[in-house]
């Protein structure tokens, strides 16, 4: 399952690893709530699936949060009210199964890069109201010793010095995600990009403008990752994937013109690795899933 900020989405995997079964229920908020949300949608997934809980062979769990996976604790896990969560031993204890944590982006790294069927090297860059990247390598994602692989959010890049929640300034997340087109376009209110494209479409030239921003913001983070990682392929995922074909062929484009001002960057051919995650994707749930299964790990 993918434990989200207003959402929590669970799917059931069969022993090849397809989707046989999906749900979604509103998350509760702190940490009873994060508890009972979990229960609830695994005795959805079996009233589904037309089994008892106890037949499932395992669960995963990807939450937003810093993991500690040896412990099977959830730290710092803010905009669902958990401070500290020993959620894998609550929920096992609850529902009689194997339970394992992961970080939701890297959950999703390994289930975008199942579900689109790619081996090799493969960067997943999470743009939401956060960013943040992860790493999967032929289908076994790099977590590090502290289990920050891929926290390119907090990375300093952006002269204008403008601060972060994490207390730095200048991090790669206030040019290249939610938050930052929030700033780039007020007018777009909570969710702007909901309404971005439309009002592109409507002439509206500060939205154009917001759009050009975050795309060319997107198009570092590609290269940051295409630098650093060397992969086949980098998977743009998170809610701002919504803008679609559009929010990629800025990506490209933007990827292209660097190319032509440097033959290094040419010789990279960047723009060929980038690729969306599907807009009804349940990437995350998928990874969690998978990574539960101890034959990925
Ligand atoms: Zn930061």
């Amino acid at each position: 399952m993918d434990i989200g900020g207003t959402k929590t989405e669970a799917v059931a995997l069969d022993r090849e690893g397809r989707v046989v079964a999906g749900a979604r229920i509103p998350t509760e908020a702190g940490a009873d709530g994060v508890v009972s949300t979990a229960e609830r949608v695994i005795a959805r997934l079996a009233e589904q699936t037309g089994r008892r809980t106890a037949e499932f062979a395992s669960v995963g769990v990807g939450i937003p949060g810093r993991i500690d996976r040896e412990r099977g604790e959830v730290h710092n896990a803010y905009n669902i009210g958990v401070e500290r969560l020993p959620l894998a031993r609550r929920l096992a204890e609850a529902t009689g199964l194997p339970v394992a944590l992961d970080n939701d982006v890297t959950a999703a790294a390994i289930g975008a890069a199942h579900l689109m069927g790619l081996d090799g090297v493969v960067a997943y860059l999470n743009l939401g109201t956060g960013l943040a990247a992860g790493l999967v390598i032929d289908g076994t994602p790099i977590r590090g010793a502290h289990g920050v692989t891929g926290e390119i959010g907090h990375l300093p890049v952006d002269p204008l010095e403008r601060p972060c929640p994490c207390g730095q300034r200048g991090c790669l997340e206030t040019v290249a995600s939610g938050s930052a087109l929030k700033r780039y376009w007020p007018a777009g209110g909570d969710h702007p990009g909901r309404l971005l494209l439309a009002a592109i479409d409507a002439g509206d030239a500060e939205a154009e403008h917001a759009f050009e921003q975050l795309v060319r913001g997107a198009a570092s983070c590609v290269r940051l990752l295409a630098l650093t990682l060397d992969p086949h392929t980098v998977i743009v995922g998170g809610g701002l994937r919504l803008l679609g074909p559009r929010l990629l062929d800025g990506i490209r484009t933007a990827l292209d013109s660097w190319a032509t001002q440097s033959p290094f960057i040419d010789m990279l051919e960047l723009s060929g690795r980038v690729q969306l995650l599907a807009a009804d994707s349940s990437a995350a749930a998928v990874g969690a899933a998978l990574a539960s299964e101890g034959r990925r790990r």
